[in-house]
């Protein structure tokens, strides 16, 4: 089995292999690295590469059926989240015992949110899109880095303690989170 692939040279030290949006293969290499060994790094890696063409595909078939999202309906998104997701944030701080600061809505492509060091939170208001629970475990996620600036065994007990659902609810997330990034033009 061949793959297709594009190679981007530069100055770094390593191989690296990266599956883009629309499921094409890039390998950025080392200047001056033998074609012969690219090939070799990519047909050792057949399988994982396969395996990422396939979910990613999955991903696009799943955002095509909820449709594209305009700048008008991003705008109701923003509006629900921002009466929904203080109020999640309020209820968890409770039941975990912590306090937290400003608390912030954005549409981050890489990350569903983020707590800084001072207690402020970051939540991508996508997550208002999705089941509840999503919405409910990367609240809870957060707000344990309160206790925990790490993603330690004690911090997923932590969540845990709250949120028993949480394992499923992440993988969830892993699986189906990048469709609804896709439906933004
Ligand atoms: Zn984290």
């Amino acid at each position: 089995m061949s793959i297709e692939y594009r190679i981007e040279k530069s100055r770094r030290r390593s191989l690296s292999i990266h599956i883009e949006n629309d499921g094409s293969v890039v390998v950025k290499s080392p200047l001056g690295t033998p074609a012969i060994y690219i090939e070799q790094f990519v047909q050792k890696q057949t399988k994982w590469i396969l395996k990422t063409q396939e979910k990613i595909q999955r991903q696009r078939e799943l955002a095509l059926s909820m449709g594209p999202l305009s700048e008008k309906d991003l705008k109701a998104v923003k509006e629900k989240a921002r009466f929904i997701i203080p109020m999640k944030v309020e209820h968890y701080a409770q039941l975990l015992g912590v306090t937290y600061g400003k608390i912030s809505l954005k549409l981050q492509k890489t990350r569903w949110g983020s707590c800084s060091r001072d207690g402020n939170l970051n939540f991508n208001y996508l997550l208002v899109l999705m089941p509840e629970e999503i919405l409910d475990s990367v609240v809870v996620h957060e707000l344990c880095h309160r206790k925990h600036m790490n993603h330690s065994k004690k911090f997923y007990e932590e969540i845990e303690s709250v949120f028993p659902d949480y394992k499923r609810c992440d993988r969830w997330l892993k699986q189906n989170g990048a469709s609804y990034l896709m439906r933004i033009k």
